[in-house]
């Protein structure tokens, strides 16, 4: 399903594409998307439920939305349609909006939205992400498919678990079956020890110039768009990141304590500048993978995130990925040592509204849209 191609032009024929509006949700990274696109002239829009999200905004001035949607429910959103198409609105999509309204119902949003929705299907299972990754030529941890095949350190995590909810570290069978919820669909990945990176890349296909990701198969020989590193960033998690305080893993079991992987907060980091290019790699298969994707044939847009441990041979396991921004990206508002180099003062929320300015002054937004 989806918004087809005649649809979303002829919403878009009838946009006054001088005073667009960028609207989002007011969660997850919506400072960081408000302030972005108030940098590069936009009038925003931010949808809420609850009078304290509102007020809780004008703390932050520079970002406060010049319109508010108040909702009593985000699913709301779906019946408003006409009215944010009449306000000439372009949807900024992050995490919590397709949580709020499902993912169906984001893909079927009457709404245009910034990048390309159809990937969020490929974002959406761990299959299908290893599928795309794999494609990709990146090196991802390894998958347990028998229980009883644990020898060694593993990760279980649940499907759809929010911010690593749920997930438990196992060494062998007996320690998987006392804390696994059968009930609930999950995955068990050998568990990496290693540095944590998450790698906040940007694609915009309608770049000529810098690094110029290249086509593959059908689109062998093509430049399709430019590829950037933003900004780089590791998850705080609750409360492994503090676990090693209290003894070892053993001492915690006896105190029947157990990791948890609840992401609480974000802090900046950069890597070895030799592994860059084997990341630039990475991410460069990753977006020529996700065009000869199944039923994507628009293929990556914008903001993605590939999810790293670097262990001690100086090798990267990618063990998920994000097609949208991530919240880890808000340390860099102000820039990051990677866009500094580039640009000064460019988030990832600024550069999303940077695409859609350039675009709508080239004429070409539909490129960048969905
Ligand atoms: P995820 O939901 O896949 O982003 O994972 C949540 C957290 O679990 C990550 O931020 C890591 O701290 C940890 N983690 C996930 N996969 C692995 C793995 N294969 N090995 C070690 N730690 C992992």
């Amino acid at each position: 399903m989806g918004v087809d191609a005649t649809t979303l032009a002829n919403w878009l024929s009838s946009y006054d594409c001088d005073s667009i509006t960028i609207g989002v949700v007011a969660s997850h990274s919506s400072l960081q998307i408000l302030h972005g696109a108030r940098m590069e002239g936009f009038r925003t829009l931010g949808i809420a439920v609850g009078e304290n999200r509102r007020r809780f905004y004008s703390a932050f001035p520079g970002a406060e939305p010049d319109e508010w949607l108040m909702l009593d429910d985000y699913r709301e959103m779906l019946d408003h349609a006409e009215w944010f198409r009449e306000r000439n609105v372009i949807i900024i999509p992050h995490g919590s909006l397709v949580e709020y309204l499902g993912a169906e119902n984001f893909r079927n949003l009457e709404v245009p939205t910034f990048g390309n929705r159809g990937i969020l299907y490929w974002e959406s299972s761990r299959a299908r992400q290893r599928e795309w990754l794999q494609a990709g030529g990146c090196t991802l941890p390894k998958i347990i498919d028998n229980p009883h095949d644990i020898d060694g350190p593993v990760i279980i995590k649940y499907a759809g678990a929010k911010g690593g909810e749920g997930y438990f570290i196992a060494r062998d069978y007996r320690d998987f079956r006392r804390n696994v919820n059968l009930e609930e669909e999950f995955t068990i990945q050998e568990y990496v020890l290693g540095c944590r990176y998450y790698m906040h890349f940007f694609f915009d296909p309608t770049a000529t110039d810098g690094f110029q990701v290249q086509g593959r198969g059908e689109l062998a020989g093509k430049n399709l768009g430019r590829l950037e590193l933003m900004s780089m960033d590791r998850r705080d998690e609750s409360n492994v990141d503090e676990f090693y305080k209290l003894g070892s893993l053993r001492d915690l079991r006896e105190m029947a304590l157990e990791p948890s992987f609840v992401v609480t907060g974000n802090q900046p980091v950069v890597i070895r500048e030799s592994l860059l290019p084997r990341a630039f790699e990475m991410a460069e298969g990753t977006v020529s993978a996700s065009f000869e994707l199944e039923e994507n044939a628009r293929g990556m847009l914008g903001p993605f995130c590939l999810e790293a441990i670097v262990t001690d041979k100086l090798e990267f396991k990618i063990f998920e990925i994000s097609a949208r921004i991530v919240a880890g990206s808000k340390p860099f508002i102000g820039g990051s040592p990677y866009s500094d180099i580039n640009e000064p003062f460019m988030s990832t929320g600024r550069r999303i509204a940077r695409c859609l300015r350039k675009a709508l002054n080239q004429g070409n937004i539909l490129d960048i849209i969905s």
